[in-house]
């Protein structure tokens, strides 16, 4: 879904249309004391971005879609940033073993490893953990850092970053949780993790912002 942020103009024609549609573009240019060719590009984008139909000879009416259209462009517009939740973080060094007790602990899916000056080095998923543990019998002497998925292949997302941005970022992975990080202000190229964003991250904030 392309998102389109509306014009204040665009706003009020889609207020117009939704109280009084069906509607002919010359009965809302009078009502906004706008010529019909000033308004003609604002309605040719809202009938193309499907919040209005358009029909000869009957006019403007409202797409009920849409405001469902723009609750979910609301909600996919958010920033990382004011969703993230903490980050479940271990040392590398730390034992597959341990790993596991802290994923039940936490109860989370994954776990970000990092190094002994705390940048991210590595994710650590519940699969991983699960394929470590099938023939592997020394699960405490094993470290994390073995088996983890490592940096540069760990896909991560800004505090900035919008919440479709990060939702399409698990999707085309395949991947259940992004870390959020930033670069070390100290150590250029080094990236500290400030959070996570999980699928049930963007399920909720959907859920949220539709009980409203
Ligand atoms: P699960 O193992 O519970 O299905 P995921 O689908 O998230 O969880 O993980 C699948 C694989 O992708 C694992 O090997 C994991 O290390 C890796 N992975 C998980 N998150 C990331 C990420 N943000 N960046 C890169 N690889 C990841």
């Amino acid at each position: 879904m392309t998102i389109i942020k509306l014009t204040k103009r665009q706003e009020e024609i889609l207020l117009i249309v939704k109280k009084d549609g069906p509607i002919t573009g010359k009965q809302i240019a009078d009502k906004l004391s706008l010529t019909r060719a000033t308004l003609r590009p604002d309605l040719a984008i809202l009938t193309m971005a499907g919040s209005l139909e358009a029909k000869p000879r009957v006019g403007y009416y409202f797409n009920p879609n849409t405001e469902l259209k723009k609750h979910a462009a609301d909600i996919a517009s958010q920033i990382v940033n004011d969703y993230k939740a903490h980050p479940i973080v271990v040392q590398k060094s730390t034992s597959v073993y341990d790993a596991i007790v802290q994923i039940f602990l936490e109860d989370v899916g994954t776990l970000y490893a990092v190094d002994k000056n705390g940048f991210l080095s590595g994710v650590i998923s519940r699969k991983d953990l699960l394929r470590a543990a099938i023939g592997n019998t020394n699960l405490e002497e094993l470290p994390v850092s073995v088996i983890m998925t490592r940096m540069p292949n760990i896909v991560t997302v800004k505090p900035e970053e919008t919440l479709l941005d990060a939702a399409k970022k698990l999707i085309h992975n395949h991947i259940d949780s992004l870390p959020v990080v930033r670069e070390s202000e100290t150590e250029p190229n080094m990236i500290e993790v400030i959070g996570r964003i999980t699928k049930t991250t963007i399920t909720r904030a959907y859920a949220e912002m539709l009980e409203i």
